[in-house]
């Protein structure tokens, strides 16, 4: 319990001193550049601090987001994908040589039976001795074949099997790099994929929608329990979230404390209903600091709703449910707005991590 609560202020430390170190940069506080930041300076990764202080003060945003691409690129995907792959060709030869030997022993098989037929038509007066002769060589040439035969069977069942473990690593791969490790929910990259199928020729709009939903004031629960604290929060919402929806829903955590729960199936009331219900189950819910005691504080999100039949594309929807969003913030929070908004809307840059302006 110690060590753990000791482990996450020392991650919590270094995860400001990460903050601190791209503000005076003058680096933008977005997620994806805290990661790539957090991979080079908390864990003094040499090469990759000199790779970002050579983009120099208030690097362009593309030149990060090559440098990251490249960099997470060549550390995970590539080297699980290189790995499988080389498995993979590694078991196709072995596949190979496996019925190459089969074909070599079906054909010495049938040049034994060739040869003994052969020897059979050209004798008009067969004799019992010859006859027996004959079948001996023909039974020990089946039954080596069906010998050889069921060694390869066996063979390729091991090849098969050992296949499936690389397809099963891939699997795990894929699951792993579309997960947020806090909350074990979708992180950013599977829900934009989840948008994007929204979308795709058109299927399923109808009965479509997105939940975006963001913690209030979360900077000042940070401030009074700790990083640790919010952390703990942040787990407990996304539980709460995926507990509410059924399983064909998306529930993602798209940036810092901001969540968003892809809907399918669900009439716009019901969306908005549904929106309500996370939001007082996550109003209802005590959260406790990491000895059980203490510290209790009331957590509310801030929702905005939108049907993905009212939006153009995956942009415009979240921007739509953005906008929804940011009423329920400027309306007094813990609240659930759905799109469209009355009166002049502005949207949030609720993605930030902090703001420069
Ligand atoms: P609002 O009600 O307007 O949304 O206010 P807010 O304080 O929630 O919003 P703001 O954007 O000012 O602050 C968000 C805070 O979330 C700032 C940042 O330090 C914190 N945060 C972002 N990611 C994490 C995280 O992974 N863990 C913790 N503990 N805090 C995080
Ligand atoms: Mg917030
Ligand atoms: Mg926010």
């Amino acid at each position: 319990m110690q060590v753990s609560r000791a482990i996450a202020e020392s991650t919590a430390d270094a995860a400001h001193q990460v903050v601190d170190i791209m503000r005076r940069m003058g680096v933008a506080g977005l997620p994806r550049n805290y990661e790539i930041f957090y991979e080079a300076y908390a864990g003094c990764n040499e090469k990759l601090k000199k790779a970002l202080a050579a983009l120099g003060e208030r690097p362009d945003q593309a030149a990060i987001d090559k440098l990251a691409r490249d960099y997470f690129a060549a550390t995970n995907r590539d080297a699980i994908v290189e790995t499988a792959h080389e498995s993979i060709m590694d078991k196709i030869e072995e596949v190979m040589d496996l019925l190459h030997r089969e074909k070599n022993s079906l054909e010495k098989y049938g040049v034994i039976l060739d040869k003994t037929s052969a020897g059979l038509n050209g004798k008009q007066n067969l004799t019992t001795d010859l006859l027996r002769k004959i079948v001996g060589i023909m039974a020990i040439a089946t039954d080596t074949t069906i010998e050889q035969g069921r060694q390869i069977a066996s063979s390729i069942s091991d090849t098969s099997a050992e296949l499936a473990e690389v397809k099963s690593m891939l699997v795990e791969y894929k699951t792993l790099a579309d997960t947020d490790p806090l909350t074990q929910i979708w992180n950013r990259r599977a829900f934009d994929r989840a948008m994007a199928r929204i979308y795709e020729h058109n299927k399923g709009i109808i009965f479509n929608a997105l939940i975006l939903a963001d913690i209030d004031r979360f900077k000042d629960i940070n401030d009074r329990f700790g990083h640790p604290f919010g952390d703990r929060v942040l787990q407990h919402v996304a539980q709460i979230m995926k507990a509410a929806v059924s399983a064909n829903m998306t529930v993602a955590r798209t940036g810092g404390e901001e969540f968003a729960i892809i809907v399918e199936g669900l009439t716009e009331d019901a969306t908005v209903a549904l929106a309500d219900t996370v939001r007082g189950h996550i109003e209802r819910t005590p959260f406790l600091a990491a000895d059980g005691q203490g510290a209790r504080d009331r957590v509310t999100v801030s929702m905005g709703v939108c049907m993905a039949s009212e939006a153009g594309g995956p942009q415009d929807l979240y921007e739509k449910a953005d906008q929804a969003l940011y009423v329920s913030k400027t309306g007094g929070r813990n609240k659930v707005t759905k799109f469209p908004v009355a009166g002049p809307s502005k949207q949030r840059k609720s993605w930030m991590l902090y703001r420069t302006e």
